[in-house]
């Protein structure tokens, strides 16, 4: 066993000495010596034997890293944290039951009742329903950036019990892409965390904390899962993870579930060669409809007034997300949408097959008239998650789609 133990030691785990390539990370990222599995087997176990007395009392106490109980930790989840770390550049991970979960828990655990938040208005609309309604009933007031490309607009939303800064990035429809670096200096200016939802970016497209921002959230259910599972995570730095693990997390048990997360293991394998065809093929796609006259507007980074700088800051891509507007309202909306043939009318974003939807009336439908403009969504935006199909038939079907109105 020693002797196995050493061999693996130089071969592939000593991360910080050898420098993996994040290409791969995706398949080795985070592997410890103790590791003894290829792929990981699926710990679908409840509670662990704790052995002595005293050893049952320190982990409970915090005192001794080891496994307790499913809800708190579990191997094959502590696996896919190790990956998730390794791949943001994190010093630590921690998994949640879901994208959500994982910006509820964070809201809770950094601004507490009587903490006060400022977002950027961009949001999917599930964390906007969340930041708008939900919290403000725990005393814990958002304020909306509505100009977020104006850092002064980010400075004058501040208030002395503000607990943190929050931005999507990109966001989620209309694909806003925001300077991290200086939503950085501008948090740390008042000595506060930036929290940044990287969700559509994944850390084959960029890694936040490399840019100074303080913690990083995803919905796996996304990209990094190919639409199989749901999950979520939070990284950030070990202290921040151990703390929220033994306390929100541990108390409101929005725990990821050991099978999940050996599926996330899998299809995080892919990751890197996966973005980049979505990157290609939506770039195609956005370029087709650019120059459709049935199209009104294209929201897609690489057009309109923040092109150059989109450029700067997401070079290695724009991911698979965008959106576009009829000519039109909401009808000629509806009548695209419903005389598509190979796009599925689905609420996800980052599978393999390319999906629609109107967010006005469905992932966004929380959201007033009023906030829907102010957030750049109209009646006549669809959205598109484009897949990993050949581009031509996508630029086929969308262009059948469009004859029809
Ligand atoms: N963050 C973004 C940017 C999203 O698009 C979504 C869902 O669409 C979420 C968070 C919520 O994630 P989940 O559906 O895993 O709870």
């Amino acid at each position: 066993m020693a002797k196995a133990k050493k061999k693996a030691k130089g071969k592939v785990f000593k991360e910080k000495e050898w420098r993996l390539r994040p290409k791969t990370l995706e398949i080795h990222g985070g592997g410890e010596i103790s590791d003894v599995e290829l792929r990981p087997s699926v710990h679908r176990v409840t509670a662990f034997s704790m052995g002595s007395f005293d050893r049952a009392r320190r982990l409970f106490a915090g005192e001794e890293a080891g496994f307790i109980y499913t809800r708190i930790n579990n191997p094959t989840v502590d696996r896919l944290e190790r990956r998730l770390a390794s791949l943001e550049g994190a010093e630590a991970a921690l998994a949640t039951s879901s994208g959500m979960s994982a910006i509820q828990l964070l809201s809770l655990y950094l601004a507490n009742s009587g903490g006060h938040v400022v977002s950027s208005n961009r949001l999917y609309g599930g964390v906007f329903h969340l930041f708008r309604d939900m919290l403000p009933k725990l005393g814990i007031p958002v304020t909306f950036v509505e100009n977020p490309y104006d850092i002064h607009s980010w400075e004058k939303a501040h208030r002395p019990n503000t607990k943190f800064f929050h931005v999507e990035n990109p966001s989620n429809p209309i694909i806003d892409v925001f300077d991290i670096k200086e939503l950085v200096a501008l948090a740390h200016s008042f000595g506060k965390p930036l929290v940044v939802d990287s969700t559509l970016a994944t850390p084959a497209l960029l890694q936040p904390l490399k840019q100074g921002a303080d913690i990083v959230i995803h919905s796996l259910s996304k990209f990094y899962g190919n639409g199989e599972v749901i999950g979520g995570a939070i990284l950030g730095e070990k202290k921040l993870i151990d703390d929220l693990r033994l306390t929100w997390f541990r108390d409101g048990g929005p725990c990821m579930s050991p099978d999940n997360a050996s599926v996330f293991l899998s299809h995080a394998e892919s990751l890197f060669g996966r973005m980049k065809e979505h990157c290609k093929n939506t770039e195609a796609v956005a370029n087709f409809l650019n120059r459709h006259r049935k199209v009104k507007k294209v929201l897609y980074p690489a057009f309109g007034p923040h092109a150059r700088a989109n450029r700067r800051l997401m070079p290695k891509g724009f991911g698979g997300l965008m959106a576009f507007e009829v000519k039109g309202g909401v009808k000629e909306a509806k009548t695209v949408l419903e005389s598509l043939k190979l796009f599925w009318h689905a609420p996800n974003i980052g599978e393999s097959r390319s999906l629609i939807m109107h967010p006005a009336t469905t992932t966004h439908g929380q959201m007033s008239p009023r906030e829907l403009a102010k957030a750049g969504i109209s009646p006549a935006t669809l959205r598109l998650s484009i897949g990993r199909e050949d581009p031509r038939d996508l630029i086929e079907d969308l262009s059948q789609a469009l004859a029809k109105i």
